[in-house]
């Protein structure tokens, strides 16, 4: 083939792609114009996961009558004007592509009234031409409705998966959103319902409440360190990181629950994601994520936004200023508000006998479950378990066993766990999960994001006796629950799974709700047991496979071998 320039069209359908590669990257697209256009209320809504219907309203500024038409061209924006504006840019939008690349692959009307304009405009395009315009009545603020997404372009609409999973992506969008900027009253409505209300109050607190609900709302800390204290590290005055943290009782199993927006502009970085979980560091079990809202503010200069057309990627001038001070800032935060267990000398432990009050573990908060790993030294990999006389029972939360070889330190939560995960498993492959009805069913209230994972996986919840039906608005039946939960926290499994990512194979799947349930059925740590349930738990562990370490890979036991003991008592 010669070598030849593309068509017009051809170009902009290519360079759409980039900028839309899905519903959600709309919805994006659409409600950061309605940011940059001031908006104190910005209404989504959403039918057949965006590719029937996607329509943004707001409040802002609108665009006048007479520049309707350009907005949809190419390389057309109101927010910079030269190069050197880049430096100085805080809009969220600035490459004047967004418009013109949806309506190259949607059909687009938008209805606008621009400040100081008595009437509105509408325009409706086709495949990227004007078909239709003329003056009609609205209040201030601009709804730009997006109708028939990608059905010019076959090969994209086939691969975008399910309208459950693009309708999780668009929630998290306007979840994100809502979470950057609290003074903005968000409302998000899929197929008629409505899935997301934030009241636009100014205070974080109020969007994590309408995000993510009350449970993470209660357990979430303040972030609020600017570019003082540092140890002198940060030379410029510049640097602010503020957000909020959740503590570590309220960990996840996916790194879902981490935003960060820099001068407010949502984005994705490994970078901080790894600073955040640096700053977590020894508090998190493993395969476990924080939650956290990280905002940082600088000036534009230090950071480059114009890396991507979806603008979802950044490059900070001095990466390493800006992990140090989002790491320091989560910690202190942590630390300041929420003492972190912290492991005492084991050595000083076993020399001399703790008091009856006395753990292996300690926290200057009270109520927190042990989360570090063992000391490494005592923790010695136990494959078959030989046959162990009970002792006692150390803190109403470990057991002290004695075997051929020494002394056996068992975590009864983590122990009882591996017992219950191997049953659960067993129970599954011959299906004999054995079920409870519930006297009365018992509704369960659920956030976006939660509601799309559950219609998602609903059938693994089944295979395990969850008896789950659909009441409306987020709103669910449970009518049964396996027999292994009855009388325990079985709302609190379902909302951890709920808060899983919807990816992942069927087995990932199977495996999570296996360990989930084992969890929150195995004995608490602090619950005393009598002599016969602790002979009973030894017994049960003997037999299990790997019965070191739960299913969460925590270990189960401490060792200490006769030879470690006579060396600490100075007889070998
Ligand atoms: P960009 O946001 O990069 O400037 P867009 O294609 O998204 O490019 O939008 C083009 C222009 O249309 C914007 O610069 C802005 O002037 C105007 N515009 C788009 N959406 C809105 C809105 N909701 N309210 C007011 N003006 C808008
Ligand atoms: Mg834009």
């Amino acid at each position: 083939m010669p070598i030849r320039v593309l068509d017009p069209e051809v170009v902009s359908r290519i360079a759409a792609g980039e900028v839309v590669e899905r519903p959600a990257s709309v919805v994006k697209e659409l409600v950061e114009n309605s940011l940059d256009a001031g908006s104190s209320q910005i209404s989504v809504e959403v039918r057949g996961g965006g590719v029937s219907l996607i329509r943004v309203t707001d409040n802002g500024v609108g665009i006048p009558a007479a520049e309707l038409e350009l907005v949809f061209q190419r390389y057309a924006t109101s927010k910079i004007a030269s190069l050197d504006d880049l430096e100085s840019i805080f809009s969220l939008g600035f490459r004047g592509e967004a418009l013109s690349s949806i309506a190259a692959v949607a059909q687009v009307d938008i209805v606008t009234c621009a400040v100081g304009e008595s009437a509105g405009s509408y325009l409706s395009l086709k495949e990227g031409v004007a078909v239709n315009q003329g003056s009609q009545g609205r209040s201030q603020g601009t709804t730009v409705t997006v109708r028939n997404l990608f059905r010019s372009v076959p090969a994209r609409l086939k691969f975008l998966k399910s309208p459950t999973t693009e309708n999780s992506h668009i929630a998290n969008v306007v979840s994100q959103y809502a979470l950057a900027f609290p003074e903005v009253k968000f409302t998000l409505s899929i197929d008629g319902r409505a899935v997301l209300r934030t009241p636009g109050s100014g205070q974080l607190i109020d969007s994590v409440i309408g995000v993510y609900g009350l449970e993470i709302a209660r357990n979430i800390l303040e972030v609020n360190r600017g570019d003082n204290g540092w140890e002198g590290e940060i030379a410029t005055a510049s640097l602010l990181v503020t957000g909020m943290v959740g503590s570590p009782a309220i960990s996840r199993s996916n790194r879902g629950y981490l935003s960060f927006f820099v001068n407010r502009r949502w984005i994705s970085s490994r970078l901080l994601a790894w600073a955040v979980e640096e700053a977590y560091h020894g508090l998190l079990m493993q395969g476990k994520h924080p939650v956290a809202i990280i905002n940082i503010s600088l000036p534009p200069k230090e950071v480059d936004v114009n890396i991507h057309p979806t603008k979802t990627e950044v490059k900070f001038q001095n990466e390493r200023l800006v992990f140090s001070a989002v790491q320091k800032a989560v910690r202190r935060a942590l630390i300041e508000l929420a003492p972190a267990p912290k492991i005492e000398e084991v050595a000083t432990t076993y020399g001399a006998p703790p008091a009856p009050s006395q753990t292996l573990w300690t926290s200057a908060g009270a109520g927190h479950r042990p989360t570090s790993p063992l000391p490494a030294a005592q923790q010695i990999p136990v494959f078959s378990l030989p046959a162990l006389r009970l002792l006692g029972q150390l803190s109403g939360s470990y057991i002290i066993a004695e075997g051929p070889d020494g002394l056996y330190l068992i975590d009864q939560h983590a122990a009882h766990e591996r017992i219950l995960f191997e049953k659960i498993k067993l129970q599954i492959s011959h299906q004999e999960i054995e079920v409870q009805g519930l006297l009365e069913p018992v509704t369960l209230e659920v956030n976006p994001r939660q509601d799309e994972v559950i219609k998602a996986h609903y059938e693994n919840l089944t295979e395990f006796g969850f008896s789950i039906e659909s009441f409306g608005d987020r709103t669910y039946l449970v009518r049964a629950v396996p027999a292994l939960l009855h009388k325990k926290d079985w709302a609190g499994v379902l909302r951890e799974l709920w808060d899983s990512p919807s990816v992942g194979n069927k087995g990932d799947w199977m495996e999570k709700i296996a360990i989930s349930i084992a969890c929150h059925s195995a004995v608490r740590a602090g619950q005393v047991l009598t002599d016969d349930e602790m002979r009973e738990l030894i017994r049960q562990l003997e037999q299990v496979a790997i019965p070191n370490t739960c299913p969460h890979g925590r270990p189960t036991m401490i060792h200490l071998s006769s030879g470690h003991l006579e060396r600490e008592f100075g007889r070998s």
